[in-house]
Order: structure tokens, then C-alpha cells, then sequence
């Protein structure tokens, strides 16, 4: 294989990991493989800006897809090629000046968005407003008005699927668009504590701090996350008193409101309360017909109002599992042919208001054991409190497959896994199913521990 076929093939699959901006501004017609060897896969860029960016952002994604395509375990390094700068045929990439002002304006927009960690298509645009979200929604805009000078800090929370992440990116987005020269940054609960546990470990805790203390928005997404970790929830009060005292604003998600966040310390709890806690419940019948449409048309498909009702009715778990349903159906009738109707509803959108058909009864400790050999990790690490990627993982695989396959509780899982808390399950669980439904990768393992387990 030669180094441009390499990245041909690199390329064809990225197409399909990323977002279409995200694509076309860093990879399309802007990087290159300049050499590869049985150890090293050389990632050329279009300029410095691109190669930091693209080793920040991208680095780990590229390994997993570049060892998949030698079958090696490479290291990847990025380097600057010129060449790519006289070959671009596409219009000029986000950090070229040459172009016209709107469009380097609109740019910079792009790459600050980026930055703030926010998806695309979580925009007040895209958001239908109903009953149950009424007053979230309105405290959201009125944020994205006036950051920290109407409601601050801004709690949201409510149950899984419900549109909390949504919002709080369109809060983002819409201060991005009208206040571009804020520095929003949206994170997770999750994420914040692993980079402070990382930052503790390599001693680096002063530039994590000034990296929180230097945001004007500070969206921070699932915080119970946070709860139960000493360590993490001082740090994080430090930061939240800072950011709240210098005029910044903080918002924040959860699957409950601060008062039933166990071992939140009261202190931490009080200052949630300050600012405006709003919540968003589950959507009604109508309000999820509402959503199907407004994903249609964001889509630009078209399913016969009978369908969408159906579907709405029918498929009442969450708003995810809900669009999740849509997207089977309409794929299902694309590539089988099949006209879009209800019989082919029925039969493919809606697994949830099916019973499971199962050839034998499974039980929790084949589900643990099949996962366990699958990934080739042991139950005693799966039980203990490690954390690295190759444990986690699996973990949470197990976590997702026990719930949606077996209906298991959060606690009854919990106990299975070692006496975690139950919260960490759930996070585990929505953190997979909101995984499978982008990663190809994580939807074969899944799909093929499934067909073990039924064999
Ligand atoms: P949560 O963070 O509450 O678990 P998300 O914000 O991730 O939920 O929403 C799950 C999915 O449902 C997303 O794809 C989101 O776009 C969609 N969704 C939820 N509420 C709405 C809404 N009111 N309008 C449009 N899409 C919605
Ligand atoms: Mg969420």
C-alpha cells in the first residue's frame, strides 16, 4: 500500500467518524500521509495552526484508524506539508487570511465553536420548545442575552433524553454568535474530573486552573458527575466561586436538581441554588411528534404523518431512543427498498415496544463473562475502581448490555459491578448508547457479543 492509497482509505473512514464541517475543514483535501513505516504514520497539515490542532483533537482517533488499516500499532506524528498548500483545490481552509472578511468572520465563528467543544446541531434553531420545556428554554435564551448578568449560575436538570445537552449547546452557540469575543467552553462533569485527576498526577494543577479560571462560559454538562469526589468537587468549587465572583457564567446539567444529589456537600448545593434551576420533563405524545418533524425536516425526509404518530406513541423511552427509531426506519427502507409506511414500522423502528425474542434465557453472569472474554479483561478488574480505557470500556458495555437487554436496575447492576454507584451506571449506560449510535466500531462489538450470547 502505498502512502497516498493509505490515506485514501484513512480518509474514507474519517468521512464517516466526523461531521461533515469537521471534515471538510481540517482532513478534505488538507492533510496527507507523508510517510509511514511499521512503527510511525507521518500525518502531514496544512500549516502549524492545523498540525497542533489535529494532534490536540484528532490524535487518538487517527491512531485507532490508521492501526486498524496497516493491522500495526503506529505512533502518529504530525508534520507541516507544503505541498498541500499548492494542491488545495477546495475553498480556502478556517485560518487563511487571503479571503474575504465575512467569510474569515464566519470562520473564526467555526473554530471558535470547535473550541467550545459544541455540536453542530445542538442550536436554539433545532430545538422544539413544548410544555415540558418551556421555562427551561426560556431561562437558556435569556442566558445567551445576557451571560452571567441574568441568571447565574443556571441549573438545568431532568431525566435521560430529555434535551439538557441540547439546550446547553445552543446556549453556547448563540453567545459564540452574538458575543464572539467570549471564551465559552463546554465540558463534562466526567471529563472535568479526569483532566483534574490527570493534572494532580503530572503536577500540573496551576494550568489546569487557569485554564477553568480564564472562561467567561463555563458549560458543564452532567455535573452530578462530580458528586462523591472529594477531590474533584473542591476543585470545583474553587473554580465555580471564581468564575461566579469575577462575573462569569456557569451552567450546568443534571439528571436531578442539587437537593437529591447525594454526597454533594451542602456548601457545593447552596451555591447551585443561587442563581435559577429549571428542569425539563419528559415530552408528551404531541411534543414528541413535534420533535420527529423538526428532525425531519432538519433531514430532509419525508415520513408520512401516520409513521411519525406512530412512532411517537410508541417508542415513549426517551427523545434519543425516539430519533434513534427514525433513523432505522428510514434506513431500513432505503436500503431494503421498502416503502416507508407503518407495517415497516412496526416491524423495524420501534425494538423498544417489542419483546425481546431471545433463543435462551440469558442471564446476567453470561452477559459479564461473554464481554469479559470478548475484550479480553479480567471480572476482578471490572470490578475494581480502575479507570484507563481498556477497563472502562468494557465496563460500561457491560453496564449498557444489562440494562437495555436484561431491564436490570441501576442498583442491581451497581451490586454486579462491584458496589458502584448507581449514578456511575447510568452515566455508563447513556454514555453507550449515545456512543453506538456514531461509532460503526462500537456497534459491531456490541452487535457481536449479542450474536455470541445467543448462540
Ligand atoms: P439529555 O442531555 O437530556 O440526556 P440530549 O440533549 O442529549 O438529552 O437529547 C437527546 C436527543 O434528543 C438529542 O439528539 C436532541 O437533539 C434531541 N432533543 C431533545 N429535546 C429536543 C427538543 N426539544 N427539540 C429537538 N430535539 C430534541
Ligand atoms: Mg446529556
Amino acid at each position: 500500500m502505498t502512502a497516498k492509497e493509505l490515506w485514501e482509505k484513512a480518509l474514507l473512514e474519517l468521512q464517516e467518524k466526523l461531521s461533515k464541517p469537521n471534515y471538510q475543514t481540517w482532513f478534505k483535501n488538507k492533510t496527507s500521509v507523508t510517510s509511514f513505516d511499521e512503527k510511525t504514520v507521518e500525518i502531514g497539515c496544512l500549516n502549524t495552526y492545523a498540525k497542533d490542532f489535529l494532534d490536540k483533537r484528532y490524535s487518538t482517533l487517527l491512531k485507532e484508524v490508521l492501526d486498524r488499516l496497516t493491522n500495526k500499532d503506529v505512533k502518529v506524528r504530525f508534520v507541516v506539508d507544503k505541498t498541500l498548500e499548492k494542491a488545495k483545490t477546495t475553498p480556502v481552509p478556517l485560518f487563511d487570511l487571503e479571503d474575504t472578511e465575512d467569510k474569515t468572520k464566519e470562520s473564526t465563528i467555526d473554530h471558535k465553536v470547535m473550541l467550545a467543544n459544541l455540536n453542530l446541531k445542538y442550536t436554539f434553531d433545532s430545538f422544539v420548545v413544548g410544555n415540558n420545556n418551556r421555562l427551561a428554554h426560556a431561562v437558556a435564551i435569556s442566558v445567551s442575552k445576557l451571560p452571567a448578568k441574568s441568571y447565574n449560575p443556571f441549573f438545568l436538570y431532568g431525566g435521560v433524553g430529555v434535551g439538557k445537552t441540547h439546550l446547553m449547546h445552543a446556549i453556547g452557540h448563540e453567545i459564540l454568535r452574538t458575543l464572539p469575543n467570549l471564551k465559552v467552553l463546554y465540558c463534562t462533569g466526567e471529563s472535568f474530573t479526569n483532566e483534574m485527576i490527570e493534572a494532580i498526577q503530572n503536577r500540573r494543577t496551576g494550568g489546569f486552573r487557569s485554564k477553568y479560571r480564564g472562561i467567561d462560559v463555563l458549560l458543564i454538562d452532567d455535573i452530578q458527575f462530580i458528586a462523591g469526589r472529594d477531590t474533584t468537587q473542591e476543585e470545583f468549587f474553587h473554580t465555580f466561586n471564581d468564575l461566579h465572583s469575577s462575573g462569569k457564567q456557569v451552567v450546568m446539567t443534571s439528571d436531578r436538581p442539587p437537593k437529591d444529589i447525594a454526597k454533594l456537600e451542602a456548601r457545593v448545593k447552596s451555591r447551585f441554588e443561587w442563581g435559577m434551576i429549571a428542569d425539563i420533563q419528559i415530552p408528551d405524545t404531541d411534543m414528541r411528534e413535534a420533535i420527529l418533524l423538526s428532525k425531519c425536516k432538519e433531514k430532509n425526509i419525508s415520513v408520512p404523518q401516520e409513521v411519525l404518530h406512530y412512532l411517537a406513541e410508541n417508542v415513549t423511552s426517551s427523545i434519543r431512543d425516539l430519533e434513534g427509531s427514525l433513523t432505522r426506519l428510514v434506513t431500513t427502507s432505503t436500503l431494503l427498498n421498502k416503502p416507508l409506511n407503518l407495517e415497516l414500522a412496526a416491524q423495524v423502528a420501534a425494538p423498544e415496544v417489542r419483546p425481546v425474542k431471545t433463543s435462551r434465557v440469558l442471564n446476567a453472569k453470561d452477559i459479564i463473562d461473554k464481554v469479559c472474554e470478548y475484550y479480553n479483561v479480567k471480572l476482578s478488574d471490572i470490578k475494581s475502581p480502575k479507570r484507563h480505557a481498556e477497563i472502562a470500556l468494557p465496563r460500561q458495555v457491560i453496564m449498557y448490555i444489562l440494562r437495555t437487554d436484561l431491564g436490570l436496575q441501576l442498583m442491581g447492576i451497581a451490586k454486579l459491578l462491584g458496589g458502584r454507584d448507581h449514578t456511575t451506571i447510568m452515566y455508563g449506560v447513556d454514555k453507550i448508547s449515545k456512543t453506538v449510535e456514531k461509532d460503526t466500531n462500537l456497534s459491531g462489538q456490541i452487535g457481536e457479543i449479542r450474536t455470541s450470547l445467543h448462540n
